[in-house]
């Protein structure tokens, strides 16, 4: 593994305790905010950020995923290898989207399918 590597390395491990982070202030606002059960149902504002933070969690979880991931591609020696032709993942492309799982080629075919 070469530097470079281990500088996307470090960029995921930053981004999963940024996500953790994120993920845990939405937990605490839920628990503060309970919504639904103790709140009048037809409060709109209130069904509208209930909804608005599931999706921003959803989200969250989704890329914390995603980052995770592809810090277990370091382990097993896989990371920035395109998971469907199994080439080389182009650096500028990783620098962009440290978590990218396809080579822009592969990426640009499943986009048309
Ligand atoms: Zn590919």
């Amino acid at each position: 593994m070469d530097r470079a590597d281990e500088s996307f390395r470090k960029r995921l491990e930053e981004e999963r305790e940024r996500l953790m982070a994120e993920l845990e202030r939405l937990g605490v606002m839920e628990q503060e905010n309970p919504g639904y059960s103790t709140h009048i149902a037809d409060d709109a504002t209130e069904v509208f950020e209930n909804a608005k933070n599931q999706a921003l969690r959803q989200n969250l979880q989704r890329l914390l995923g995603q980052v995770n991931d592809a810090l277990a591609k370091f382990d097993n020696g896989t990371y920035g290898l395109c998971e469907d032709c199994g080439g080389r993942i182009d650096r500028a492309r990783l620098k962009a989207l440290p978590y990218a799982t396809l080579c822009l080629q592969c990426q640009r075919q499943r986009e048309r399918l």
